[in-house]
């Protein structure tokens, strides 16, 4: 019979023996993330069987006859083959959809390096997914009782001066009106691109685009990549964090008002990192200096280009 102190013992190794194996467990999980996150989609082979193409009688092997193109698979129509020809009316008729939207969350920048290096066809093409995506934003929104947008307010009242101003003020006058024309036209265009959206989201990242592509010039994974491929990174990066954005609507309402998305800006910089991260496989304090010093670059920029406009405005109206 065993000593209390010891029944005691062998129970506490017996509960660690548990934990123990069920974090190697959860460490073997882990590595199989990794390593399905880096590998992404595989494409089965295609059977060794031939088909006569029911289009056209040519007689061939694989999946897909190569005179016509119809898929070997083309028979009989079924409730499921109408249903999937009925979605691609609108583009939806693969799976692809859902296996965009699922890498995108999973493994971001993995999933965007296979779309550049030609790993096309598994997914959703990602101009039209960002605009599909903003408009089931819109959607929800509207289901919410929310306009999804907000309406942005003159920066400054337009101020007048008396009509009978003395001529030493006339300067002062050109100046104030000068001012006022800048006001009101930022006004008008920042309500205009709130009202388009998707437009306003792909202008930001194209400085995006622009500024990653001298930042992240060198890196392990894709080096020398050009504004059009960095313009599709920020594609899908729209996508994720409009994705996002439905996600945090629909969980936590409407809050207070951001830059961009309906998210808080660490949310923003945190998908910026992640994905940069997965993209480019630059070590974790390198990807969080570029990260960093994009962002920066970004900031200067906008308020930059808001300065020029001042400034041409301004000149415009004294000269
Ligand atoms: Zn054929």
């Amino acid at each position: 019979m065993l000593h209390p102190k010891q029944k005691k013992a062998t129970n506490t190794r017996g509960r660690d023996n548990g934990l123990r194996k069920w974090l190697r467990q959860l460490n073997r999980q882990r590595r199989i993330f990794i390593v399905w996150q880096r590998r992404g989609t595989h494409v089965a082979r295609g059977g060794e069987s031939t088909h006569e193409c029911k289009n056209c009688g040519h007689t061939y092997i694989g999946g897909y006859c190569p005179r016509c193109g119809q898929s070997a698979a083309a028979g009989r129509i079924t409730l499921r083959s109408a249903l999937s020809r009925t979605l691609e009316v609108w583009g939806l008729g693969n799976r692809s959809l859902p296996r965009t939207l699922l890498h995108l969350c999973l493994r971001p920048g993995y999933m965007i390096g296979d779309y550049l290096e030609g790993r096309q066809i598994a997914f959703f093409p990602p101009v039209k997914l960002l605009f599909l995506i903003t408009a089931a934003y819109f959607t929800v929104c509207h289901f919410m009782g929310h306009s999804g947008l907000d309406s942005v307010k003159p920066i400054m009242e337009v101020v007048t001066l008396p009509d009978n101003g003395e001529p030493a003020y006339e300067a002062k006058g050109r100046l104030i009106q000068a001012l006022n024309t800048f006001s009101l036209s930022f006004y008008h265009t920042l309500n205009l691109l709130q009202r388009h959206y998707a437009v306003y989201i792909v202008l930001m990242h194209s400085l995006l685009a622009w500024l990653s592509m001298l930042i992240f010039r060198r890196s392990p994974l894709h080096s020398g990549m050009s504004f059009t491929e960095n313009f599709f990174v920020q594609i899908f990066i729209a996508t994720q964090l409009m994705a996002l954005s439905i996600v945090k609507v629909c969980l936590l309402g409407f809050g207070e008002r951001h830059f961009m998305y309906e998210l808080p800006e660490v949310v923003f910089y945190l998908v910026l990192f992640i994905d940069y991260k997965q993209l480019y496989g630059c070590g974790y304090l390198k990807n969080l200096w570029r990260t960093v010093l994009l962002i920066l670059a970004w900031m200067s920029s906008l308020t930059l280009l808001l300065l020029l406009a001042i400034l041409a405005t301004v000149g415009w109206h004294l000269v």
